[in-house]
Protein backbone atom coordinates (compact mmCIF):
# COMPACT_ATOMS: atom_id res chain seq x y z
CA UNK A 1 0.00 0.00 0.00
CA UNK A 2 1.22 3.39 -0.99
CA UNK A 3 1.60 5.56 2.26
CA UNK A 4 0.11 9.08 1.93
CA UNK A 5 1.54 12.12 2.80
CA UNK A 6 0.61 15.71 2.94
CA UNK A 7 2.43 19.28 3.38
CA UNK A 8 1.79 20.50 6.45
CA UNK A 9 -1.08 23.11 7.11
CA UNK A 10 -0.48 26.36 6.88
CA UNK A 11 -3.79 27.93 8.42
CA UNK A 12 -4.78 31.26 6.48
CA UNK A 13 -5.18 34.54 8.35
CA UNK A 14 -8.45 35.13 9.14
CA UNK A 15 -10.16 37.40 11.50
CA UNK A 16 -13.06 35.46 13.68
CA UNK A 17 -15.82 37.61 14.17
CA UNK A 18 -18.34 34.49 13.61
CA UNK A 19 -20.22 32.40 16.40
CA UNK A 20 -17.06 31.16 17.57
CA UNK A 21 -14.17 29.80 17.70
CA UNK A 22 -12.92 33.59 18.10
CA UNK A 23 -9.25 34.45 17.95
CA UNK A 24 -6.99 33.13 20.22
CA UNK A 25 -4.20 35.28 21.87
CA UNK A 26 -0.87 34.56 21.18
CA UNK A 27 -0.18 33.95 24.77
CA UNK A 28 -2.26 30.90 24.64
CA UNK A 29 -1.20 29.73 21.66
CA UNK A 30 2.48 29.98 23.21
CA UNK A 31 1.14 28.09 26.35
CA UNK A 32 -0.23 25.23 24.43
CA UNK A 33 3.21 25.01 22.53
CA UNK A 34 5.08 24.52 26.20
CA UNK A 35 6.19 20.57 26.66
CA UNK A 36 4.01 17.87 27.63
CA UNK A 37 4.20 16.33 31.21
CA UNK A 38 2.10 13.61 32.99
CA UNK A 39 -1.73 13.94 33.73
CA UNK A 40 -0.59 12.95 37.32
CA UNK A 41 2.98 15.08 37.88
CA UNK A 42 2.52 16.91 40.76
CA UNK A 43 3.59 20.46 38.55
CA UNK A 44 0.76 19.83 36.04
CA UNK A 45 -1.73 18.80 39.75
CA UNK A 46 -0.55 22.50 40.56
CA UNK A 47 -2.34 23.42 36.98
CA UNK A 48 -5.40 22.31 37.37
CA UNK A 49 -5.51 23.55 40.75
CA UNK A 50 -4.65 26.96 39.44
CA UNK A 51 -7.37 26.52 36.40
CA UNK A 52 -10.13 25.82 38.80
CA UNK A 53 -9.72 28.54 40.82
CA UNK A 54 -9.66 30.84 38.04
CA UNK A 55 -12.62 29.08 36.97
CA UNK A 56 -14.47 30.03 40.21
CA UNK A 57 -13.69 33.69 40.02
CA UNK A 58 -15.01 33.59 36.46
CA UNK A 59 -17.92 31.86 37.08
CA UNK A 60 -18.59 34.12 40.17
CA UNK A 61 -18.88 31.24 42.59
CA UNK A 62 -17.68 30.09 45.76
CA UNK A 63 -18.82 26.63 44.85
CA UNK A 64 -16.37 23.86 45.70
CA UNK A 65 -16.69 22.27 42.40
CA UNK A 66 -15.63 23.43 39.02
CA UNK A 67 -13.60 21.82 36.78
CA UNK A 68 -13.05 21.82 32.66
CA UNK A 69 -14.94 18.85 31.11
CA UNK A 70 -12.48 16.91 28.20
CA UNK A 71 -14.78 18.37 25.15
CA UNK A 72 -16.41 20.98 23.46
CA UNK A 73 -19.25 22.86 24.74
CA UNK A 74 -21.69 20.26 23.63
CA UNK A 75 -20.09 17.96 26.14
CA UNK A 76 -20.73 20.44 28.83
CA UNK A 77 -24.33 20.38 28.05
CA UNK A 78 -24.40 16.40 27.89
CA UNK A 79 -22.67 16.17 31.34
CA UNK A 80 -24.89 18.55 32.81
CA UNK A 81 -27.70 16.58 32.03
CA UNK A 82 -26.56 12.57 32.19
CA UNK A 83 -25.84 13.13 35.78
CA UNK A 84 -28.97 15.06 36.84
CA UNK A 85 -31.46 12.69 35.05
CA UNK A 86 -32.78 8.95 35.21
CA UNK A 87 -35.15 7.91 32.35
CA UNK A 88 -38.76 9.16 33.29
CA UNK A 89 -37.22 12.02 34.69
CA UNK A 90 -39.11 15.63 33.86
CA UNK A 91 -37.18 18.23 32.69
CA UNK A 92 -38.84 21.64 31.42
CA UNK A 93 -36.46 23.46 28.86
CA UNK A 94 -36.80 26.98 27.26
CA UNK A 95 -36.74 26.52 23.62
CA UNK A 96 -36.10 29.88 21.89
CA UNK A 97 -33.18 28.83 19.35
CA UNK A 98 -30.85 26.02 18.31
CA UNK A 99 -29.23 25.40 21.61
CA UNK A 100 -32.39 25.09 23.72
CA UNK A 101 -33.41 22.87 21.01
CA UNK A 102 -30.24 20.43 21.56
CA UNK A 103 -31.00 20.32 25.02
CA UNK A 104 -33.94 18.26 24.50
CA UNK A 105 -32.16 16.38 22.68
CA UNK A 106 -29.52 15.72 24.83
CA UNK A 107 -32.61 14.84 27.61
CA UNK A 108 -34.10 12.49 25.20
CA UNK A 109 -31.51 10.69 24.62
CA UNK A 110 -31.22 9.59 28.14
CA UNK A 111 -34.66 9.08 28.86
CA UNK A 112 -36.09 11.75 29.92
CA UNK A 113 -39.78 13.29 29.27
CA UNK A 114 -39.13 16.72 28.12
CA UNK A 115 -41.52 19.93 28.76
CA UNK A 116 -40.74 22.26 25.81
CA UNK A 117 -41.63 25.91 26.61
CA UNK A 118 -40.91 27.54 23.78
CA UNK A 119 -40.92 31.35 22.07
CA UNK A 120 -40.21 32.86 18.74
CA UNK A 121 -36.52 32.72 18.26
CA UNK A 122 -35.03 35.75 19.39
CA UNK A 123 -37.39 36.82 22.06
CA UNK A 124 -36.77 35.72 25.92
CA UNK A 125 -38.22 33.83 28.51
CA UNK A 126 -40.12 35.64 31.61
CA UNK A 127 -40.02 33.63 34.39
CA UNK A 128 -43.99 32.84 34.87
CA UNK A 129 -43.05 31.70 30.81
CA UNK A 130 -42.15 28.16 33.03
CA UNK A 131 -45.01 28.01 35.95
CA UNK A 132 -47.87 26.22 33.87
CA UNK A 133 -44.57 23.25 32.87
CA UNK A 134 -43.19 23.30 36.31
CA UNK A 135 -46.81 23.33 37.92
CA UNK A 136 -48.18 19.97 36.06
CA UNK A 137 -45.35 17.81 38.18
CA UNK A 138 -42.27 16.69 39.69
CA UNK A 139 -39.59 18.31 37.63
CA UNK A 140 -35.82 17.38 38.01
CA UNK A 141 -34.34 20.43 35.91
CA UNK A 142 -35.39 23.78 34.54
CA UNK A 143 -32.94 24.34 31.76
CA UNK A 144 -32.26 27.37 29.63
CA UNK A 145 -29.88 28.94 27.44
CA UNK A 146 -28.52 32.26 28.71
CA UNK A 147 -26.64 33.39 25.65
CA UNK A 148 -28.61 31.99 22.48
CA UNK A 149 -25.71 31.57 19.99
CA UNK A 150 -28.31 31.08 16.59
CA UNK A 151 -30.67 33.98 17.67
CA UNK A 152 -27.98 37.22 19.58
CA UNK A 153 -30.73 36.93 22.84
CA UNK A 154 -29.74 37.30 26.22
CA UNK A 155 -31.77 35.19 28.43
CA UNK A 156 -32.46 37.42 31.98
CA UNK A 157 -31.50 34.61 34.33
CA UNK A 158 -32.80 36.45 37.83
CA UNK A 159 -36.11 34.92 39.40
CA UNK A 160 -35.10 31.29 37.38
CA UNK A 161 -33.41 29.80 40.56
CA UNK A 162 -36.44 30.65 43.13
CA UNK A 163 -38.61 29.30 40.39
CA UNK A 164 -36.95 25.91 40.36
CA UNK A 165 -36.12 25.51 43.78
CA UNK A 166 -39.62 26.10 44.99
CA UNK A 167 -40.61 22.96 42.22
CA UNK A 168 -38.02 20.92 43.91
CA UNK A 169 -36.22 21.37 40.61
CA UNK A 170 -32.29 22.12 40.13
CA UNK A 171 -31.56 25.22 37.29
CA UNK A 172 -29.27 24.23 34.73
CA UNK A 173 -28.00 27.26 32.92
CA UNK A 174 -26.02 27.21 29.23
CA UNK A 175 -23.21 29.70 29.23
CA UNK A 176 -21.11 29.10 26.27
CA UNK A 177 -21.51 32.21 24.33
CA UNK A 178 -21.45 34.21 27.92
CA UNK A 179 -19.08 33.23 30.13
CA UNK A 180 -15.90 35.81 30.20
CA UNK A 181 -17.76 38.65 27.64
CA UNK A 182 -21.11 38.83 29.32
CA UNK A 183 -22.32 39.04 33.00
CA UNK A 184 -22.15 35.56 34.62
CA UNK A 185 -22.85 35.40 37.93
CA UNK A 186 -23.47 31.98 38.98
CA UNK A 187 -24.04 32.61 42.90
CA UNK A 188 -25.81 35.55 42.53
CA UNK A 189 -28.14 33.90 40.18
CA UNK A 190 -28.05 31.01 42.40
CA UNK A 191 -28.34 28.49 39.32
CA UNK A 192 -27.37 24.90 40.19
CA UNK A 193 -25.77 23.63 36.96
CA UNK A 194 -23.34 26.13 34.90
CA UNK A 195 -21.51 25.37 32.13
CA UNK A 196 -19.48 27.21 28.97
CA UNK A 197 -17.39 26.79 25.93
CA UNK A 198 -13.78 28.10 25.60
CA UNK A 199 -13.94 29.42 22.50
CA UNK A 200 -16.07 31.97 22.88
CA UNK A 201 -15.44 34.72 25.02
CA UNK A 202 -12.40 32.98 26.75
CA UNK A 203 -10.33 32.78 23.38
CA UNK A 204 -9.28 29.70 23.94
CA UNK A 205 -9.36 27.01 21.41
CA UNK A 206 -12.23 25.00 21.14
CA UNK A 207 -11.76 21.52 23.42
CA UNK A 208 -12.71 21.87 27.03
CA UNK A 209 -16.24 22.82 28.71
CA UNK A 210 -15.98 25.01 31.99
CA UNK A 211 -18.44 23.34 34.31
CA UNK A 212 -19.96 24.22 37.85
CA UNK A 213 -22.21 23.09 40.51
CA UNK A 214 -23.84 24.28 43.22
CA UNK A 215 -24.16 22.33 46.61
CA UNK A 216 -27.16 21.53 45.99
CA UNK A 217 -26.06 20.05 43.06
CA UNK A 218 -23.59 18.35 44.52
CA UNK A 219 -26.38 16.84 46.95
CA UNK A 220 -28.21 15.69 44.54
CA UNK A 221 -25.11 14.02 42.14
CA UNK A 222 -24.62 12.35 45.66
CA UNK A 223 -27.76 10.12 45.98
CA UNK A 224 -27.49 9.49 41.79
CA UNK A 225 -24.00 8.73 41.96
CA UNK A 226 -25.33 5.86 45.20
CA UNK A 227 -27.21 4.12 42.36
CA UNK A 228 -24.26 3.41 40.38
CA UNK A 229 -20.85 2.41 40.11
CA UNK A 230 -19.14 5.04 42.47
CA UNK A 231 -15.81 2.77 42.64
CA UNK A 232 -13.92 1.95 40.02
CA UNK A 233 -14.42 -2.36 39.06
CA UNK A 234 -18.12 -1.82 41.06
CA UNK A 235 -20.61 -3.00 38.14
CA UNK A 236 -24.14 -2.08 38.75
CA UNK A 237 -26.72 -4.05 37.54
CA UNK A 238 -27.94 -3.75 34.36
CA UNK A 239 -31.62 -3.03 35.54
CA UNK A 240 -30.88 -0.26 37.37
CA UNK A 241 -32.36 2.41 35.61
CA UNK A 242 -30.77 5.32 38.19
CA UNK A 243 -27.35 4.75 37.57
CA UNK A 244 -25.24 7.72 35.23
CA UNK A 245 -25.33 6.69 31.87
CA UNK A 246 -22.06 7.73 30.81
CA UNK A 247 -19.34 6.53 32.03
CA UNK A 248 -16.86 9.34 30.31
CA UNK A 249 -18.82 12.14 31.83
CA UNK A 250 -19.66 10.92 35.43
CA UNK A 251 -19.23 14.14 37.33
CA UNK A 252 -18.65 11.67 40.31
CA UNK A 253 -15.76 10.11 38.91
CA UNK A 254 -14.18 13.24 37.07
CA UNK A 255 -14.46 14.70 41.08
CA UNK A 256 -11.88 12.16 42.15
CA UNK A 257 -9.39 12.74 39.60
CA UNK A 258 -9.76 16.40 39.67
CA UNK A 259 -10.00 16.53 43.90
CA UNK A 260 -7.63 15.29 46.17
CA UNK A 261 -7.95 11.80 45.29
CA UNK A 262 -6.03 12.13 42.12
CA UNK A 263 -7.38 8.77 40.45
CA UNK A 264 -6.48 8.13 37.11
CA UNK A 265 -10.22 8.63 35.59
CA UNK A 266 -8.83 9.54 31.34
CA UNK A 267 -5.98 11.35 30.05
CA UNK A 268 -6.40 14.83 30.79
CA UNK A 269 -5.90 16.44 27.78
CA UNK A 270 -2.47 18.45 28.66
CA UNK A 271 -2.21 21.36 26.34
CA UNK A 272 -5.62 22.28 25.88
CA UNK A 273 -5.18 22.62 29.84
CA UNK A 274 -2.13 24.96 29.70
CA UNK A 275 -3.83 27.01 27.08
CA UNK A 276 -7.45 27.50 29.42
CA UNK A 277 -4.66 28.33 32.10
CA UNK A 278 -3.37 31.07 30.49
CA UNK A 279 -6.52 32.34 28.88
CA UNK A 280 -8.11 32.68 32.67
CA UNK A 281 -5.19 34.50 33.28
CA UNK A 282 -5.67 36.56 30.60
CA UNK A 283 -9.61 37.25 30.94
CA UNK A 284 -8.68 38.11 35.17
CA UNK A 285 -5.83 40.72 34.25
CA UNK A 286 -8.28 42.24 32.11
CA UNK A 287 -10.72 41.61 35.31
CA UNK A 288 -14.53 40.44 34.76
CA UNK A 289 -16.14 44.00 34.65
CA UNK A 290 -13.79 45.23 32.64
CA UNK A 291 -14.22 42.79 29.78
CA UNK A 292 -17.95 42.95 29.59
CA UNK A 293 -17.48 46.88 29.31
CA UNK A 294 -15.16 46.15 26.48
CA UNK A 295 -17.50 43.51 24.93
CA UNK A 296 -20.45 46.12 25.24
CA UNK A 297 -18.88 49.33 24.10
CA UNK A 298 -17.43 47.18 21.07
CA UNK A 299 -21.00 46.25 20.23
CA UNK A 300 -22.60 49.57 20.73
CA UNK A 301 -19.90 50.35 18.09
CA UNK A 302 -21.25 47.95 15.48
CA UNK A 303 -24.31 48.66 15.98
CA UNK A 304 -23.50 52.07 15.35
CA UNK A 305 -22.27 51.39 12.01
CA UNK A 306 -24.27 49.04 10.91
CA UNK A 307 -27.48 51.05 11.73
CA UNK A 308 -25.91 53.58 9.35
CA UNK A 309 -25.93 51.55 6.74
CA UNK A 310 -29.31 50.89 7.49
CA UNK A 311 -28.91 47.24 8.84
CA UNK A 312 -31.31 46.35 11.56
CA UNK A 313 -30.97 43.55 14.53
CA UNK A 314 -32.91 40.47 15.14
CA UNK A 315 -33.11 39.95 18.88
CA UNK A 316 -35.65 41.63 21.07
CA UNK A 317 -34.67 44.98 22.02
CA UNK A 318 -33.35 45.32 25.90
CA UNK A 319 -32.29 41.47 25.52
CA UNK A 320 -29.21 41.48 22.58
CA UNK A 321 -26.03 40.13 23.33
CA UNK A 322 -22.83 41.86 23.05
CA UNK A 323 -20.91 38.61 22.25
CA UNK A 324 -23.11 37.81 19.30
CA UNK A 325 -25.01 39.94 17.25
CA UNK A 326 -27.69 38.66 15.16
CA UNK A 327 -28.22 41.19 11.51
CA UNK A 328 -31.25 40.91 9.62
CA UNK A 329 -30.71 40.51 6.27
CA UNK A 330 -31.80 43.03 4.00
CA UNK A 331 -34.59 41.89 1.36
CA UNK A 332 -33.08 40.67 -1.67
CA UNK A 333 -29.77 40.21 -0.23
CA UNK A 334 -27.90 37.04 -0.62
CA UNK A 335 -26.65 36.33 2.67
CA UNK A 336 -24.35 32.93 1.82
CA UNK A 337 -22.54 35.22 -1.08
CA UNK A 338 -21.91 37.98 1.05
CA UNK A 339 -20.07 35.57 4.04
CA UNK A 340 -18.48 34.36 0.93
CA UNK A 341 -17.04 37.59 -0.14
CA UNK A 342 -15.96 38.68 3.71
CA UNK A 343 -14.13 35.76 3.63
CA UNK A 344 -12.40 35.14 0.71
CA UNK A 345 -12.00 39.08 -0.36
CA UNK A 346 -11.54 40.14 3.02
CA UNK A 347 -10.13 37.06 5.26
CA UNK A 348 -13.51 37.69 7.98
CA UNK A 349 -15.16 35.25 8.94
CA UNK A 350 -18.76 35.65 9.89
CA UNK A 351 -21.64 33.15 10.59
CA UNK A 352 -25.08 32.57 8.76
CA UNK A 353 -28.67 31.72 10.25
CA UNK A 354 -29.16 28.43 12.02
CA UNK A 355 -31.78 25.91 11.73
CA UNK A 356 -35.30 28.35 11.23
CA UNK A 357 -33.37 31.84 10.82
CA UNK A 358 -31.21 29.91 7.99
CA UNK A 359 -30.90 32.64 4.82
CA UNK A 360 -32.43 35.50 7.59
CA UNK A 361 -29.60 36.68 9.24
CA UNK A 362 -26.06 37.12 9.87
CA UNK A 363 -24.25 36.26 13.34
CA UNK A 364 -21.49 38.64 14.23
CA UNK A 365 -19.33 37.43 16.90
CA UNK A 366 -17.59 39.81 18.93
CA UNK A 367 -15.99 37.54 21.73
CA UNK A 368 -13.04 37.76 24.08
CA UNK A 369 -9.99 38.64 22.15
CA UNK A 370 -11.60 39.23 18.73
CA UNK A 371 -14.00 41.98 20.52
CA UNK A 372 -11.87 44.92 19.59
CA UNK A 373 -13.05 48.00 17.92
CA UNK A 374 -10.03 48.04 14.68
CA UNK A 375 -11.70 45.10 14.10
CA UNK A 376 -15.44 46.92 14.53
CA UNK A 377 -14.13 49.07 11.93
CA UNK A 378 -12.66 46.43 9.48
CA UNK A 379 -15.99 44.68 9.10
CA UNK A 380 -18.04 47.91 8.82
CA UNK A 381 -15.46 48.85 6.34
CA UNK A 382 -15.43 45.48 4.63
CA UNK A 383 -19.24 44.88 4.74
CA UNK A 384 -19.71 48.04 3.49
CA UNK A 385 -17.60 46.85 0.19
CA UNK A 386 -19.64 43.84 -0.18
CA UNK A 387 -22.86 45.44 0.59
CA UNK A 388 -22.43 48.41 -1.99
CA UNK A 389 -23.09 46.00 -5.58
CA UNK A 390 -25.75 44.32 -3.89
CA UNK A 391 -28.15 46.59 -2.33
CA UNK A 392 -28.40 50.72 -2.00
CA UNK A 393 -26.58 51.91 0.91
CA UNK A 394 -26.14 55.02 2.68
CA UNK A 395 -22.77 56.56 2.41
CA UNK A 396 -20.26 53.95 4.00
CA UNK A 397 -17.60 57.01 5.75
CA UNK A 398 -21.05 57.70 8.24
CA UNK A 399 -21.22 53.93 9.22
CA UNK A 400 -17.19 54.03 10.23
CA UNK A 401 -17.26 57.65 11.88
CA UNK A 402 -20.12 56.59 13.75
CA UNK A 403 -18.89 53.18 14.92
CA UNK A 404 -15.40 54.93 16.00
CA UNK A 405 -17.64 57.22 17.83
CA UNK A 406 -19.90 54.48 19.55
CA UNK A 407 -16.82 52.78 20.38
CA UNK A 408 -14.37 54.95 21.90
N1 LIG B 1 -24.43 25.98 23.63
C1 LIG B 1 -24.35 27.14 22.97
C2 LIG B 1 -25.15 28.30 23.45
C3 LIG B 1 -23.52 27.26 21.87
O1 LIG B 1 -23.41 28.42 21.22
C4 LIG B 1 -22.76 26.15 21.45
C5 LIG B 1 -21.88 26.25 20.27
O2 LIG B 1 -21.93 27.19 19.51
C6 LIG B 1 -22.88 24.96 22.16
C7 LIG B 1 -23.72 24.90 23.25
C8 LIG B 1 -22.12 23.76 21.76
O3 LIG B 1 -20.76 23.99 21.85
P1 LIG B 1 -19.69 23.24 20.93
O4 LIG B 1 -20.00 23.59 19.51
O5 LIG B 1 -18.41 23.80 21.44
O6 LIG B 1 -19.85 21.79 21.20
Amino acid sequence: MRLVTEAPFAPPARLLLGPGPSNVDQRVLAAQARPVIGHLDPEFLKLMDGVKAMLRSVFRTSNDFALPISGTGSAGMEAAFVNFLAPGDRVVVGVNGVFGTRMTEVAYKYGAQVERVVKPWGRVFDPSDFGPALDRGPVRLLAVVHAETSTGACQPIEGLAALAHDHGALLLVDTVTSLGGVPVDTDGWGADIVYSGTQKCLSVPPGLAPLTLSARALAALKVRAAAGPLFPGVVPPPSNPNSIQSWYLDLTQLARYWGTDRVYHHTAPISALYGLHEGLRIVLEEGLEARWQRHARNSAALWAGLGALGLKPWAEEGHRLASLNAVTVPDGVDEAAVRKALLVEHGIEIGGGLGELKGLIWRVGLMGHSSRLENVVRLIEALAKVLSGRMKLPDPTRALAAAEAAGR
